[in-house]
């Protein structure tokens, strides 16, 4: 199978869902990489070969740079009712393409039911919303202390935008790395992450082309586990790149922000989180304990928002602690598309053995496990750990898995202070007595989205999304696509000749 076919067979291979080859996009073309090379994608529940994916370089970013830059000026020119056309055609089209991303999104992510249905949801609304972008990049009328001079201020698309997402929420997070920049004009270069070729990648160049977006607006290059660097390193130096937005783990982004600064080039940085849940005296502990499952364990823990450490209030954590661990043990576990799953497979064994070698060091080091703790290849099960030392990788690092962390606090403040120990800033949830004492708790917490009655795994597309510290600068959102994604620019225009000193 080859992706370079006409529309309607890259949509019977997609919906095969078996062997294919994903290719780079650029220019309108679907293309090997210049350097020949693949790798082949698995299933991560069956391990499986599922595609032959263009293993690219530096020279395809090249490339696919270059076609971005060509394809800008008529691009940020194109009226906005057509760019809004294309927008609210790409949702039909992945509307209509349900069933088969949802088959998709199983078998190269491991993503179950649930998830994969609010990543469709999400994408949808994320472009059916962004469709009013368009119209919404305005300017100002500036009063100007100059007689005859009149001052506006515009903005302007900003030119070749580098977009680099992850694998685990791979429709939306791809998604939400090229719909903002192309909505207000700009062109785009995507990078999908290794894990994630197709539903991070391929699949979006297909449902722009079905949608009419024009060749190099939107460019796609993929490359071998390993060799991302080759691709950004490219997207950093290249003067024509504007702009970067990237989504993935703390120690990356710090890597990219090192090389902008070199480059001088702005970031969107979303990074990694150790995402406090705050369980207080007074709570509902029924709703507590759903909240917190819901919260460690959707999608197996692989949200950056899933709430890592559990801190709850000395009055209710024995009661607390016992029905949570329950619950969490009768968690089904298994194939991803079997629809009663909700822990499936984690993304690759490296994945497995972080997770197994930190929940041993942490049991070595004295932890107690309340539920799971053994792992069950290819999957790891839903994990709950008390009376881990602050010290060990567990407490302190983001780890991606089905894995929480369970502290006892004597109250709330000891609570929120622990909470903001953390190195981390992205997402925090508050289960209060009522939404008054949660709010005051909010109020106090460091981290950039904030729950109260609610977990921390939360997004609208509408909303400011990113976090604070070491979870990086900048806002994902509908709402920010044009404070990020946009360059103001300062006109003036004098209505007679000026006065000048020599
Ligand atoms: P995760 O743990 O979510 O995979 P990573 O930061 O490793 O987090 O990956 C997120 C994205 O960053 C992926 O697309 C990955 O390929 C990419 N990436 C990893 N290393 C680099 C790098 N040195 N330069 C550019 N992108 C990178």
């Amino acid at each position: 199978m080859t992706r370079s076919a006409a529309r309607d067979d890259t949509q019977h291979d997609s919906a095969s869902g078996g062997p294919g080859a994903i290719r780079h996009y650029i220019d309108g073309q679907w293309i090997d990489a210049a350097n020949g090379r693949t790798y082949d994608s698995h299933n991560p529940w069956t391990a499986a070969a599922i595609a032959t994916v263009a293993a690219g370089d530096a020279d395809d970013t090249h490339a696919a740079i270059d076609a971005a830059h060509r394809a800008f000026a008529h691009w940020s020119d194109t009226p906005p009712h057509e760019r809004q056309g294309i927008l609210l055609r790409a949702a039909d089209t992945v509307e209509r393409r349900r069933d088969e991303v949802m088959v998709l999104l199983a078998r190269e992510t491991g993503c179950g039911r649930h998830f994969a249905e609010v990543q469709i949801r999400f994408a949808v609304s994320l472009l059916r919303q962004s469709a009013a972008l368009p119209y919404a990049a305005t300017g100002q009328m500036l009063p100007s202390d100059q007689p005859g001079v009149s001052s506006v201020a515009v903005r302007r698309p900003v030119g070749v935008v580098g977009a680099i997402a992850p694998w685990n929420a791979s429709l939306i997070l791809s998604a939400r790395a090229i719909v903002g920049p192309l909505a207000v004009g700009n062109t785009v270069v995507l990078k999908p992450s290794e894990e994630a070729p197709h539903t991070g990648g391929a699949l979006w160049a297909e449902v722009f082309e079905q949608a009419g977006l024009p060749p190099g607006v939107l460019n796609v290059i993929t490359h071998a586990p390993g060799e991302a660097s080759f691709i950004g390193d490219e997207l950093l130096a290249n003067p024509l790149v504007r702009r970067i937005n990237f989504t993935g783990s703390t120690a990356t982004g710090r890597r990219l922000a090192e090389a902008a600064g070199r480059h001088l080039k702005r970031l969107v940085l979303q990074l990694g989180g150790q995402n406090p849940l705050l369980v207080l005296a007074g709570v509902d502990l029924d709703y507590a304990v759903n909240a917190a499952a819901y919260g460690a364990f959707v999608h197996q823990g692989q949200v950056c928002m899933c709430a890592r450490r559990i801190f709850v209030e000395e009055a209710i954590a024995a009661e607390f602690s016992e029905r949570f661990a329950a619950k969490v043990a009768g968690l089904p576990m298994g194939d991803p598309e079997d629809p009663h799953t909700v822990i499936g497979p984690v993304i690759n064994h490296w994945a497995l053995s972080l997770l197994t070698r930190r929940v041993e060091e942490a049991v070595e080091r004295g932890a107690r496990v309340l539920a799971g703790g053994v792992p069950a290849p290819p999957c790891y099960p839903a994990t709950v750990l008390t009376g881990v030392p602050d010290d060990v990788e567990l407490a302190f690092d983001e780890t991606f898995g089905p894995v929480v962390v369970l502290d006892v606090v004597g109250d709330r403040d000891e609570a929120v202070a622990r909470a903001n120990s953390s190195a981390f800033g992205l997402a925090a949830g508050v289960l209060a007595a009522g939404p008054q004492e949660g709010l005051e708790v909010a109020r106090q917490l460091q981290a950039g989205i904030i729950h109260v009655n609610d977990q921390p795994v939360n997004d609208e597309p509408r909303m400011p999304f990113g976090g604070v510290k070491d979870s990086g600068w900048g806002r994902f959102g509908v709402g920010f696509a044009i404070e990020e994604f946009t360059e103001p620019q300062w006109i003036t225009v004098r209505h007679k000749a000026r006065q000048f000193p020599f």
